[in-house]
């Protein structure tokens, strides 16, 4: 095990506290050296049960960044990974799952809150609840935020909701909720989102923009909160993405494998290390997680202070205006994902430099990349037609 140095290992006794930025952290991750201080290896584990440490990832720097940022501002519009198989894409996600941070939840299994009666009286709560709100009792507890994974094959019905006709006679049990609504205030993650029907697709979207959704079927119906950070991934080999579904994502990556030939070694090592021992693999970063996990819930509160000077702002959009991108997302995005970046380095107002750092994210694939395309095979087929003509003179 000595021999396996890598070029980036830290010092030994190397002591890492605190970490001021999200930079800090992702570097840190990238060139700490899991394999001294591995407890013995031998036993192996249940991998699903015990993610690959997100600090464990080698390289990938702007994903990691990207998913950090959807933890601290769930206003960067949600997360989209474009790659190829292999690159780690899912691993990276499931590995948020030690980093999560914690959010005031439901305790009721009909999801009720009191933001439900502030909105539609009593009556919008199931009776349970309504008893303990009449009681001056809490409807919901702390709770971590989760990873909701939407299997493949999803139905519509299984990811709105459905109305169950033989249940109790109060409108909100009437409806058995949906995957949707099993995400509010959680991480949802879509694998292979390319291949997912549109209608499940738009409604996922829908939700997603607002925040909410309702569930009709003739007089009953109910409205679920729906406000999750949706985390897409896809294989451009196995299908495009429809342009008006890529708008709507708020952060992009492109994510290729890694091209350093020793971070691809360092990488194997630690999946090997992973694969033999995952226990003790974990266990190796267990502290440095648990600070990352403190550094994103303090920089969710400082959020709400930090702010962009109109200045700044105004020149952010011209430069948007000036790369040719209509939509509007790209600023609401860019400044979100500026904010975010600014509170996770303890700051309260975003600066140029903020604004560099998550651009290429924000920006990329937005310059109408279907009209391109579009122009580019009218071309092709237009030269064709030309071509075919010639022939018939
Ligand atoms: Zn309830």
């Amino acid at each position: 095990m000595s021999e396996t140095e890598s070029t980036t290992t830290p010092q030994d006794g190397e002591v890492v506290n605190t970490f001021r930025t999200l930079k800090d952290l992702i570097n840190f991750a990238s060139s700490k050296n899991i394999l001294k201080g591995m407890a013995e290896m031998g036993e192996s584990g249940i991998a699903e049960a015990l993610p690959f440490p997100f600090l464990a990832l080698v390289g990938q720097n702007e994903m990691k960044l990207a998913l950090m940022l959807g933890l601290v501002n769930p206003n960067v519009g949600g997360v989209l990974l474009v790659g190829p198989r292999g690159t780690g894409k899912t691993t990276a996600v499931r590995s948020l799952l030690e980093l999560l941070p914690n959010v005031e939840r439901s305790t009721c299994y009909y999801g009720c809150t009191p933001e439900d009666v502030e909105s539609g009286g009593i009556d919008a709560i199931c009776p349970e609840c309504a008893q303990k709100y009449a009681e001056g009792k809490s409807l919901t507890a702390p709770d971590r935020v989760r990873l909701v994974e939407l299997p493949l094959n999803s139905r519509l019905e299984d990811v709105v909701g459905g109305i169950d006709d033989r249940a109790a006679i109060h409108e909100r049990m009437r409806v058995r909720r949906g995957i949707l609504a099993q995400a509010d205030r959680n991480l949802l993650y879509i694998d292979e989102i390319n291949l997912l029907s549109d209608e499940v697709m738009d409604a996922i979207l829908d939700a997603a923009a607002q925040g909410t959704y309702t569930v009709r079927r003739g007089p009953v119906s109910a409205t679920y909160r729906a406000r999750f950070v949706l985390i897409g991934s896809m294989n451009p080999e196995e299908g495009k993405l429809r342009p008006q579904i890529l708008d709507r994502f708020g952060l992009r990556l492109i994510v290729r494998g890694l091209e350093d030939a020793a971070e691809r070694l360092e990488a194997y090592r630690r999946v090997q290390a992973y694969l033999t021992n995952p226990r003790a693999m974990i266990a190796n970063y267990t502290e440095e997680s648990g600070q990352a996990a403190a550094e994103i819930q303090e920089a969710r509160k400082r959020l709400r202070s930090v702010g962009i000077p109109d200045k700044l702002a105004t020149k952010a959009i011209h430069l948007i205006q000036n790369m040719g991108i209509d939509s509007l997302r790209a600023e609401i995005t860019w400044f979100e994902a500026a904010r975010a970046y600014t509170a996770a380095d303890g700051r309260t107002q975003v600066s140029p430099t903020d604004l560099n750092a998550v651009a290429p994210m924000c920006l990329r694939l937005r310059r109408s990349s279907f009209m391109t395309e579009y122009f580019k095979d009218q071309a092709g087929e237009e030269e064709e037609m030309q071509g075919l003509l010639k022939k018939l003179q």
